[in-house]
């Protein structure tokens, strides 16, 4: 197994890792040797020339190890909605601190005025005497993360042109986000509803397939009826395909689709459309 050192003082990762295979000896040496070359002789010494606003070292222990794990997840996973992103994060910290033997509880304390400072970038007020956060200690960290394309929480009309995608691409890959897992599906003509996600997405995929072989592209276009299910002004999309037209009109819970009907009632021809086709 190989190693890297990390500095005492500083917590600086070495750029370089050393294999000793059972050299127990020779390792031991190697993490004593004073390597960094940081010049703080001590933990605390560091954290006063930093201006992290904390005085306890270990805090950049645990946030170095937060940080890395957070943001490997955000930039890997798709976090549908805050709620989920809120729950994330503070579980992600909760488990950090715990694993360093530590916990973290808010205990009240008097308002003290003095201590609202202005928190909008993370410049310190004086210049530290160097960076502890380079390269080799926030490994995950990517340069930019863009969280409001991974992170959304759309609405019905948001939604409605997001599935519109779908039919005008052909394509079953815009659904995999936005449909709820308890998915229903109901379509005028047919007498069963279709019950959950994959089943039809399976199915869509395949209805795809077989319109790709025959060449009849459908049209999505986006619209609404000014009045449907006793709703007014209800968004829709109209599926044009060939010489006929069907509506799809949904509904939606904490930003995801949970019902896609599938009518010809109210008429299609009825919607009012706006002559947008998302792509
Ligand atoms: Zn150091």
């Amino acid at each position: 197994m190989s190693v890297s050192r990390i500095c005492p003082n500083c917590y600086r990762r070495e750029g370089i890792r050393v294999n000793f295979g059972n050299n127990h000896s020779a390792e031991k040496e190697f993490h004593q040797q004073h390597w960094c070359d940081c010049g703080y002789s001590s933990p605390e010494e560091m954290m006063k020339d930093q201006d992290l606003g904390f005085s306890d070292a270990k805090w950049v222990l645990i946030i170095k190890d937060f940080l890395n794990t957070y943001y490997n997840i955000i930039s890997t996973t798709v976090i549908p909605n805050k709620d989920e992103h809120l729950r994330l994060f503070l579980k992600l910290l909760k488990n950090k601190i715990n694993w360093y033997d530590s916990s973290a509880e808010l205990i009240p304390k008097k308002r003290n005025f003095n201590e609202f400072e202005y928190v909008r970038n993370g410049k310190p007020k004086k210049q530290p005497k160097l960076n502890i956060f380079d390269d080799n200690g926030l490994e995950d960290v990517p340069n930019q993360v863009t969280i409001t394309k991974t992170n959304y929480n759309l609405d019905e009309v948001q939604l409605l042109i997001e599935y519109a995608k779908a039919w005008n691409n052909l394509n079953v890959s815009y659904l995999e986000n936005i449909l709820s897992d308890n998915f229903e599906y109901n379509s005028q003509w047919v007498f069963d509803t279709m019950y959950g996600k994959e089943t039809y997405i399976d199915y869509l995929k395949g209805k795809f397939k077989r319109i790709k072989e025959t060449n009849a592209f459908p049209q999505a276009e986006i619209g609404y009826y000014k009045n449907a299910y006793g709703v007014k002004n209800k968004p829709c999309i109209v599926i044009k395909q060939n010489d006929t037209k069907v509506s799809i009109i949904m509904k939606i819970n904490n930003g995801k689709i949970t019902n896609i009907d599938m009518v010809g009632f109210p008429d299609p021809n009825t919607a009012i459309t706006f002559d947008y086709f998302p792509k």
